[in-house]
């Protein structure tokens, strides 16, 4: 098989599986598991539900479409374009929305199927991406999307830490269940999701069961057991599931200050570069288009990330205890963005072992 290729380690990935939603369901939570961050891949996501997610959530309905055999709730959290009704009441059960407009239309297209489609609210509690952000505009919505056929309202969420990267705390949840219990008494209906984040409201967990949070949607903590809003490895998990390996196709000792009067680079922006003298160079055959630099580590510490283009990743290696020639690999961890982006590049092989 060729290079670059991203290993995954199935059974690293079903462990920290069993190991998140045991912690959650410890909790009184369910799981979504989030398969956007490896495009919906059939054979990932059932490892998702080995280790015991309710349902598998995503934000684009190509991913869901892939995963249509499976017997399992899926939910779009995107909120959905006018123009892809008909495939979200096709493929997904449950969507999150905002627009009430929108939700109308999602259900006439379900009338339309003979289908019941789920509708989640969206409040924004501050990190301002999608949601409603006024309550009341929320709630008399729901009042009247209530009365829509071939729909039923079925839970309110929130999304923290994406767009504004705004931690989620305690009042966050308490805000978003309290309104929950506006809405139930407004709408006299009952919820069964009251999903209040993503991996980035994991910290909370120990304070999150008497609040009456039902559901985490859960990507990063899945995948990486990382807890991203303290940076904590969560208990039982590793971090090590997705590693990168690229060839070398160059290695030639160069100064470590390019010469010359220095312009942009190849992604427009002026470089700088400490000089250390003569250093031994490798050029791996992988770029930017294929991973994102600040979130892959050469497992080889010695090993530096110099930068590169497109299609050139340079790294120095002169450190290193290791006499790499050129056709060896070079191995690398992956963090979320990079694990995102080699996942989606079709120049990337793709190996679960
Ligand atoms: C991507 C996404 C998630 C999952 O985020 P992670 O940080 O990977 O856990 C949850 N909710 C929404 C709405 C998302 O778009």
């Amino acid at each position: 098989m060729s290079y670059p290729k991203i290993k995954v380690n199935k059974k690293k990935l079903k462990s920290n599986v069993e190991s998140v939603v045991g912690l959650c369901e410890e909790n009184g939570m369910n799981v979504a598991g989030v398969t956007k961050v490896f495009c919906g891949n059939p054979e990932l996501a059932s490892i998702y539900i080995d280790g015991g997610v309710e349902y598998l959530a995503d934000s684009r309905i190509q991913n869901l479409i892939k995963l249509k055999n499976f017997d399992i709730t899926k939910m779009i959290m995107r909120i959905p374009m006018q123009s892809e009704i008909e495939d979200i009441v096709r493929y997904a059960d449950i969507s999150f929305n905002s627009e009430k407009e929108t939700i109308k239309m999602i259900s006439e297209e379900s009338v339309k199927q003979e289908k019941i489609h789920g509708i989640v609210m969206m409040i924004d509690l501050g990190d301002l991406r999608e949601g409603y952000f006024n309550e009341e505009e929320l709630l008399s919505d729901a009042e009247e999307i209530v009365k829509y056929e071939g729909i039923k309202l079925v839970g309110l969420a929130v999304n923290m830490a994406c767009f504004g990267g705004v931690i989620p705390k305690e009042s966050t949840i308490e805000r978003l269940v309290n309104l929950s219990e506006r809405l139930e008494k407004r709408c006299n209906i009952e919820l069964d999701i009251i999903s209040g984040g993503n991996s980035a409201t994991l910290y909370l967990m120990d304070n999150l069961k008497s609040h009456g949070m039902t559901t985490m949607r859960l990507g990063e903590a899945l995948i990486l057991g990382t807890e991203p809003s303290c940076e904590k490895q969560l208990p039982g998990t590793v971090n090590d599931t997705f590693i990168l390996e690229a060839e070398i196709i160059e290695i030639k000792e160069k100064p470590s200050v390019p010469i010359g009067k220095i312009g942009k680079d190849a992604f427009g922006n002026i470089p700088s570069f400490e000089d250390k003298g003569i250093r031994k160079r490798i050029i791996c055959g992988i770029g930017k288009q294929d991973v994102d630099y600040d979130t892959m580590f050469p497992i080889d510490g010695k090993i530096n990330i110099l930068g590169g283009s497109s299609d050139h990743l340079v790294l120095d290696a002169t450190d290193s205890d290791i006499d790499y020639k050129v056709g060896d690999i070079v191995t690398f961890r992956l963090e979320y963005v990079s694990i995102l982006r080699a996942m989606t590049s079709e120049y990337v092989t793709k190996e679960f072992i």
